[in-house]
């Protein structure tokens, strides 16, 4: 099977993770703290704080933003349902904007348009999270025009996208957001096992979820409520959770950031490679939008249902039996059971549903070779005939 994705792991990352566990800390030493700094240091960051996942970074994102009961968040419904469920977490509403049909992103004229309607209902979200599906970055800059105009808080769900720009700077550094999320989950463009990161330019944001991120306890000085006893002394000023990040995943971390810019390369060659090989079939290649440069965490195609022969599951199904792993990003959040339960319907949201009947993802990853590209293509051409 070629997988739609896989991690990459050399011999160097095998070694920095065997040297922690020779190691005194397994938990809370120096690798968790080097980590972030390289995360924030590549992002262009002033603060990065690692945890256990992006769906734990995204909680505490909320929760530092001030998110809670009788608030409401708004985000794409073309994304894991992560992104949606941090505003369930903290007892907020949660709601979405539909997508750009060219890009897959939130569409910032959707936005425009249910903000102006909020404004007039006194329904404004507190929240808006936009995805940058696939590793492409949203239309940032317009999106923090409206964070003005409006006053919302921004935290990007960047999970795909550590290593792409966005007007020639990298995403993380948070020049029209407040905290930017990243995923070190294994079919990620870096992989920490399990981890995530958020990244902020406010010490407060950074500070609140260091404290969140371990059980609201605090050793700062400058933190506690109450006059210290002794060295001994911490103080829980506020609920939180563990979601801690280990020494084993942080080196892993650090011995895989090396090898970015590796990533980000093979990656853009291989879309690059497959933009011309795909050329003439009845599909739709993703679009770059000239402001970006995608991590190329996906690369999704649209099977034009209306000129080629079969359905998108004859395709799909065509390319499992033949050993290419594909696979489908994403149903859309709103038409989960779940969600359907909270409310929402089919219908609500018709670009996202127009775009998921007709998606596949296939294989891209940094061990791909040309040959396995080849061979791809070349199933792939059959399904379509
Ligand atoms: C993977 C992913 C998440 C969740 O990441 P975890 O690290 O697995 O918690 C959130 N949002 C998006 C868009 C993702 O792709």
């Amino acid at each position: 099977m070629i997988p739609y994705g896989k991690q990459d792991i050399s011999q160097s990352d095998i070694e920095a993770v065997v040297q922690v566990l020779q190691s005194d800390y397994l938990t809370q030493g120096s690798q968790v703290p080097l980590f972030e700094k390289i995360v924030a240091d590549y992002c262009g960051a002033d603060y990065a704080v690692a945890v256990n996942s992006a769906t734990s970074a995204l909680h505490i994102a909320c929760l530092a933003l001030g998110l809670g009961e009788g608030d409401r968040l708004w985000t794409s419904p073309n994304t894991f349902v992560a992104s949606a469920n941090c505003a369930l977490f903290c007892g907020a509403t949660v709601d979405f904007v539909d997508i750009d049909p060219r890009t897959y992103n939130m569409s910032v004229a959707e936005l425009a348009k249910k903000l102006q309607q909020a404004k007039q209902n006194n329904s404004l979200p507190k929240v808006v999270i936009p995805v940058h599906f696939a590793g492409q970055s949203c239309e940032m800059k317009a999106i923090y025009a409206l964070s003005q105009q409006y006053g919302f808080h921004i935290i990007e769900d960047a999970s795909h996208a550590i290593g792409g720009q966005y007007l020639g700077s990298p995403i993380g550094g948070g020049e029209y957001s407040d905290i930017t999320v990243f995923s070190f989950h294994p079919v990620k463009i870096v992989t920490t096992g399990e981890g995530g990161v958020a990244t902020t330019n406010q010490s407060k944001l950074a500070e609140k979820m260091q404290l969140l991120r371990s059980h609201g306890v605090t050793r700062e000085p400058h933190l506690m409520t109450q006059p210290l006893e002794g060295a001994w002394v911490y103080q829980q000023v506020d609920l939180g959770f563990n979601y801690r990040m280990t020494e084993m995943q942080a080196a892993l971390g650090i011995s895989q950031m090396q090898r970015l810019n590796d990533f980000i390369a093979r990656r853009a060659a291989l879309a690059q490679r497959y933009n011309q090989l795909l050329e003439h079939l009845p599909l739709t290649k993703p679009f770059q939008h000239h402001d970006t440069r995608s991590s190329f965490h996906l690369y999704p195609i649209l099977i034009q249902t209306e000129h080629a022969s079969k359905t998108r599951l004859e395709v799909f199904e065509t390319l499992r039996a033949q050993g290419i792993g594909v696979n489908v990003h994403y149903i859309p959040v709103h038409t989960q059971p779940y969600y359907q339960n909270l409310g929402f319907s089919e219908g609500d949201f018709p670009e996202a549903e127009h775009y998921y009947q007709r998606v596949m993802s296939i294989p891209v990853f940094h061990a791909m070779s040309d040959a396995e590209q080849d061979r791809v293509v070349q199933v792939l051409k059959q399904a379509l005939l």
